[in-house]
């Protein structure tokens, strides 16, 4: 693995880590399945990288809430409750009382919620820490920071990696370089994937552990426990180029929202503002699996579920490189935006 900065550093350390495809609100039937499946290996990826690296992480998946603080916003609940049970997705929908003993920190004012089942979280910084560390025991070898990473190829195929540290030669290459994967250096202008940066800001309170109990999302944000305390508030998008500044702005439009739904937090210390850039695509899929260029894979495009999708990516990514059958992947091929490309077939 190559990096050229801090390993998991990238949009995955800036995420909120919310594992949510249904709050998401993902119309795209094909992705919203990708989510689910995703959603559905994640107890046994988390476990399988808490046993490798010794590392705990949470993995707290007993609902997320939304809430309706103004009746209209009360129908569209009852609307889409009726929608996840058509679906047989497990939610629960909850008058005033229910919602404030559900989550004692939202405002009095508030008007019902609806809690979707078997959603969460994890601690995406705890989850990138651990999962690198997993790897190194697993014989990863990773080469960070790198400063001057280029990929090789010939016409045909990939040929390998160049940076400050030499050539290293291979017969795969997987670009997952996020937002910047477009800019990767040597990537042949066939093989470059439309990703684009949609800028996120976030900033997080110091508050009591159990303060907030689940996911909640409210009008104009969302706020996502973490078992330490943190209370994260999120998140703007924005198109607004590689531009990675906090601006008061939006420090000031989330915390707007957030306290207008629930007044406590006012009284918490603001720890951390930071901003991040989700990989975003035209159709608002991932490009996962082969390029025109033979063994130069990609595993980027992800926007905004990226934590959610890195299972089902990784397994993908993986089966593709053992069996070579792209059959799996035709929905989120890099091959799709790729002008003359469909007419070139992966074995
Ligand atoms: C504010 C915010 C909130 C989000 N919330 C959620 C959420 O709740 N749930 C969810 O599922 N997703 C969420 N996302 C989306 C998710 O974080 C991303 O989709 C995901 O992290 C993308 O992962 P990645 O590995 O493709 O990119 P990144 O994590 O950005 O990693 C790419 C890495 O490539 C490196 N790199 C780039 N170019 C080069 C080069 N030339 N040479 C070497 N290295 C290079 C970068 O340094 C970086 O470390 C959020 C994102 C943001 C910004």
């Amino acid at each position: 693995m190559y990096e050229r900065g801090e390993p998991g550093h990238g949009a995955s350390w800036a995420g909120a880590g919310m594992l949510a495809p249904y709050a998401e609100r993902i119309d795209d039937e094909v992705l919203l399945e990708l989510c689910r499946v995703s959603l559905a290996l994640y107890p046994a990826f988390v476990q399988c990288v808490v046993e490798a690296s010794g590392v705990n992480v949470e993995l707290p998946l007993d609902g997320v809430v939304e809430a309706a603080f103004d009746v209209q916003r009360l129908d569209a609940l009852v609307a889409f409750a009726r929608e996840l049970i058509a679906r047989n997705v497990a939610c629960k929908l909850l008058d005033r009382n229910e919602s404030l003993l559900a989550e004692p920190a939202l405002g009095k004012h508030i008007l019902g919620a609806l809690i979707i089942e078997g959603q969460g979280y994890v601690d995406n910084r705890r989850l990138g820490r651990a999962l690198l560390a997993a790897c190194r025991t697993r014989g990863v070898v990773v080469h960070a920071p790198v400063r001057e990473l280029a990929i090789e190829c010939d016409e045909r195929r990939v040929l390998g990696v160049r940076s400050e540290l030499g050539f290293a030669p291979a017969s795969v290459v997987v670009n997952a370089a996020g937002a910047w994967a477009a800019q990767v250096p040597g990537v042949p202008p066939e093989a470059r994937v439309p990703v684009t940066p949609v800028k996120g800001q976030m900033l997080a309170l110091a508050a009591p552990a159990g303060f907030l109990r689940r996911a909640t999302w409210v009008p104009g944000a969302y706020l996502v426990p973490r078992p330490d305390g943190r209370l994260l508030i999120g998140a703007t998008a924005e198109d607004a180029g590689f531009d990675e500044r906090v601006t008061a702005e939006a420090v000031h439009r989330l915390l707007d929202a957030a306290l207008a739904a629930a007044p406590s937090l006012g009284a918490f210390t603001v720890t951390e503002t930071w901003a991040g850039l989700r990989p975003g695509t035209p159709d608002g899929r991932p490009f996962i699996g082969p390029t025109v260029i033979d063994g130069l894979l990609c595993a980027t495009g992800h926007y905004r579920n990226g934590i959610l999708l890195a299972p089902v990516t990784a397994d993908l990514i993986a089966s593709f490189v053992e069996t070579g059958d792209a059959t799996p992947l035709r929905a989120f091929s890099p091959l799709r935006m790729v002008e003359g490309a469909s007419r070139i077939t992966h074995a």
